[in-house]
Formats: structure tokens, C-alpha cells, sequence
């Protein structure tokens, strides 16, 4: 703080809620280790009021901000410009504010892909993935898989609906059958030719368990990536771990998205470890 001064650089996140986000740790921690003069700051914003917000945060010049739960679909028609990341998921998570214009991007995909890479090990090129949920964590990560040549992706949701939808949405361009929609009464069918199951539901956020989910049927070799990071364990990896399957939650993929955020925005990578570091000093907090 006693660095700071009039040319100091401001970066920041918008969400509502917004308190309990773990990115103001994570990216201050990476400025103070890389001596930089900038500083990050949670700004709550309500859905009514996104649109005042995103030309408040422009006029001031804030060099670039995270966006979370619920405006990462909505802020993008108020944007000047979207990368190709943030067309294929349907989403932005990171704002970058340059010569006056707010470009769009999305690295929640890449965060994922780095996370399945440094905590399980998992090749996603050729692998046959089922993802639970519908949501915009869903849609990032179908997008994702699809960019590192996933074999098949099968997307479960409890609104089968919403399934359906993101399939119509996703499918363009993609080998026919490569993306299908299936109700949770078809699991048993699904999983037992799984490599890597991946929860994008919020389910666990508060040490719920997955009902319908009978993980014994996944291969011996089959990998589960659970999103949700609120407990260290969430009863699906900790359930995994016990039938003796490879498992992680999604602290890896939080750090990862902002290590490649801040990248985007300072051209710099934190150096390793500093962002996790600061993102497990706040676990046992609620997921954003
Ligand atoms: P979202 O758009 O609100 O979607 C929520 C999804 O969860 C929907 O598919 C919803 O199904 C499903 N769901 C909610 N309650 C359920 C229940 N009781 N039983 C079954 N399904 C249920 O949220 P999101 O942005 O996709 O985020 C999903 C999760 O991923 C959150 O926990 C979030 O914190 C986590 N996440 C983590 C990271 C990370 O960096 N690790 C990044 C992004 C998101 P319906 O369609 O039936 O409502």
C-alpha cells in the first residue's frame, strides 16, 4: 500500500457476490512478487447495474479486470472486442483495457486443460469425458476439450434441457456425435468407458453428494476433476480417492485461470506457486 501513487495500475474483479473471491490474494500476492506498482480490487456490481459499471471501470482506466458469477455472458455485448477463447465458450472471465478499448477473453478453458495436466496427470487428447452440468463452467469446458481433441464428450445435467441446449449451441463445427446430451438416468450406461469424469455442477459447494452417481462403474483408470474448491476435499473426490481413482477439486484450475489472466493483462507470468499459494490461504471459504 505505501507503494502506491498516482501512476500506480489498477486491476480488479466484478461479481455479486464478490467478497469471498480468492482472486484479490492471488494477484496482489503475484504483484508484491514481481515488485510491479499496481494494485487489485473486488468491486461488487448487481446484474442491474453491470452496464454503469463496465463504462465506470473504462472511464477510469482500470488496466484490467476478472469477471465472475453472474455476469460473464451478460458483460459481453458491452465489450469493444472478443477473443476467439471467449467466442468458442460463450463466456469472458478476463477484461483487458488497451488504448481505450475493452477486449474480452476467456482462460477459465486453458486453466482447466493446465490443472488436469499439473494435478492429475490427464491427457485430454483422445479421452472419452463425461461432464455434469450445464452451466457456464460447462460450456468453458466443452469448448476446451473440443480445442485439445478430447475423443467424445458427454454432457449430464439435472434440467436435461440445458444439456440439450449447450449441445445446439456447441455442436457447430464438430464431428457429428462428438458432443451428445444424456439424462442422469443413462450414467450407468456412461460410466464405465470414462477416462475423466468432470463435476461443473455446484453441487458440493457446501458438502452436498451427488445422488445418481455410483463412481464404483468408472474404470480403474478413470480420472475425476471436481470444480468446485470450497473444501479441500469435496465428498465427490474424497469418495473418488477412497474407491482408489486418481482425483482433484478445482483449486488447480482457479489458479491457473488467474496465472494466464494476469499473463494476458502484463504480459508476465507469476512466478510459480505464488498465486497457489495465496489461493489455499483462503480454502475452507465459500467458492465463488
Ligand atoms: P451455473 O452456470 O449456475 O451452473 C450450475 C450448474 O449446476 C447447472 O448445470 C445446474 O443444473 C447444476 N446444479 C446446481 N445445483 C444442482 C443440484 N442440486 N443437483 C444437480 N445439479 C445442480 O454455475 P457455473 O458458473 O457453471 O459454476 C458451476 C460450478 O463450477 C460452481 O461450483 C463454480 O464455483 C465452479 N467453478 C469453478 C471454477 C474454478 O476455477 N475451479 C471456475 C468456474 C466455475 P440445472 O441446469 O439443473 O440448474
Amino acid at each position: 500500500m505505501e507503494r502506491m501513487h498516482g501512476g500506480t495500475r489498477v486491476y480488479g474483479i466484478i461479481g455479486w457476490p464478490v467478497a469471498h473471491s480468492r482472486s484479490p490474494q492471488m494477484h496482489n500476492a503475484a504483484f508484491r512478487a514481481l515488485g510491479m506498482d499496481a494494485l487489485y480490487l473486488p468491486f461488487a456490481v448487481p446484474p442491474e447495474r453491470l452496464r454503469e459499471a463496465v463504462a465506470g471501470l473504462r472511464v477510469l482506466g482500470v488496466a484490467g479486470w476478472n469477471v465472475t458469477i453472474p455476469h460473464k455472458t451478460a458483460v459481453m455485448p458491452l465489450l469493444d472486442e472478443l477473443s476467439p477463447e471467449a467466442v468458442r465458450a460463450g463466456a469472458v472471465n478476463t477484461v483487458l483495457q488497451r488504448e481505450g478499448r475493452l477486449i474480452g477473453h476467456n482462460t477459465d478453458g486453458v486453466g482447466l486443460l493446465t490443472a488436469l495436466q499439473r494435478d492429475l496427470a490427464c491427457p485430454v487428447a483422445g479421452a472419452r469425458i463425461v461432464v455434469l452440468g450445464a452451466g457456464g463452467a460447462a460450456r468453458g469446458a466443452v469448448a476446451a476439450f473440443a480445442g485439445a481433441g478430447a475423443g467424445q464428450v458427454t454432457v449430464v445435467n439435472r434440467t436435461p434441457a440445458s444439456a440439450e441446449l449447450l449441445v445446439r449451441d456447441l455442436q457447430v463445427g464438430l464431428p457429428p456425435g462428438w458432443l451428445q446430451a444424456a439424462t442422469t438416468d443413462e450414467l450407468p450406461r456412461l460410466l464405465p468407458a470414462v477416462d475423466l469424469l468432470v463435476n461443473a455442477t455446484s453441487v458440493g459447494l457446501k458438502g452436498e453428494r451427488h445422488d445418481d452417481l455410483a463412481l464404483a462403474l468408472l474404470p480403474e483408470a478413470a480420472k475425476v476433476y471436481d470444480m468446485v474448491y470450497g473444501p479441500v476435499a469435496t465428498p465427490l473426490v474424497a469418495e473418488a480417492r477412497r474407491r482408489g481413482l486418481a482425483a482433484s477439486n478445482g483449486l488447480g484450475m482457479l489458479v491457473a485461470q488467474g496465472e494466464e489472466a494476469f499473463r494476458y493483462w502484463t504480459g508476465l507470468l507469476p512466478p510459480l506457486g505464488v498465486m497457489a499459494a495465496a489461493a489455499a490461504a483462503g480454502v475452507g471459504a465459500p467458492n465463488p
